[in-house]
């Protein structure tokens, strides 16, 4: 009987992703892969990122979208270096998608590098793309059950950022039930709660990329 094809796709992703890890950590760059659903505000968490962490780092960002530059657009003018991939109805991002992003990307003047996703809950955590660390972004308007009905992004991911908290008095989200949903699934995930609207907890994020930029280099 002959391999599933499904596996081999993996394999040769798996591959892929390995080398660029092994051209990241050359060239000392942290790399975050971002996901989420649509909306959470994977955007809006990168321009705040890197409006706060220009002036310290020299960050790159990769964005992935089913259509349109809108988003590297928006990323050129936060002020980093933005490569935008077209995946053409493909839902989530590849290795081969990021190499050929890669040629756009001068890994060796970067430290710190996102890859963002697009935005979807199911297949972007089943594909390693060499990150150092899955970023999950969850915002309080999506509900307390997304963990229980998609608990492989949470099991995959590293950091855990709930976002929205201003709205939670406008919307019905338990946020002890996620933390206890989430932490049952993967018991080491570390949990920020943030706005990017208020700005609440994002120095917490922050500090998060600095302390991991330091253990890298
Ligand atoms: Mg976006
Ligand atoms: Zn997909």
């Amino acid at each position: 009987m002959k391999v599933p094809v499904v596996r081999n796709i993996l394999e040769v992703n798996d591959r892929i992703a390995n080398e660029h890890r092994e051209l990241f950590q050359e060239n000392n760059v942290l790399v975050l892969n971002l996901m989420s659903s649509p909306g959470a505000g994977k955007t809006t968490l990168l321009e705040n990122t890197i409006g706060h962490l220009k002036e310290s780092l020299r960050i790159g960002v990769i964005e992935g979208d089913i259509q349109t530059s809108a988003d590297a657009e928006r990323i050129l003018h936060a002020g980093a270096a933005a490569v935008q991939i077209n995946t053409d109805g493909a839902c989530h991002l590849d290795g081969n998608m990021i190499k050929a992003a890669l040629g756009s990307i001068n890994t060796e003047g970067t430290d710190l590098l996102f890859i963002e996703n697009v935005g979807n809950l199911v297949c972007p955590a089943e594909f390693d793309l060499g990150e150092d660390y899955k970023v999950m972004i969850l915002s309080v308007t999506e509900g307390d059950d997304k963990p229980e009905k998609y608990p492989l992004m949470f099991h995959e991911a590293s950091v855990l950022l709930i976002n929205k908290i201003d709205l939670l008095p406008y919307v019905n989200c338990n946020m002890d039930k996620i933390r206890q949903t989430v932490l049952k699934i993967n018991p080491k995930i570390k949990i920020f709660e943030i706005s990017c609207q208020t700005k609440e907890g994002l120095d917490n994020w922050f500090g998060w990329i600095m302390e991991h930029i330091k253990n890298k280099t």
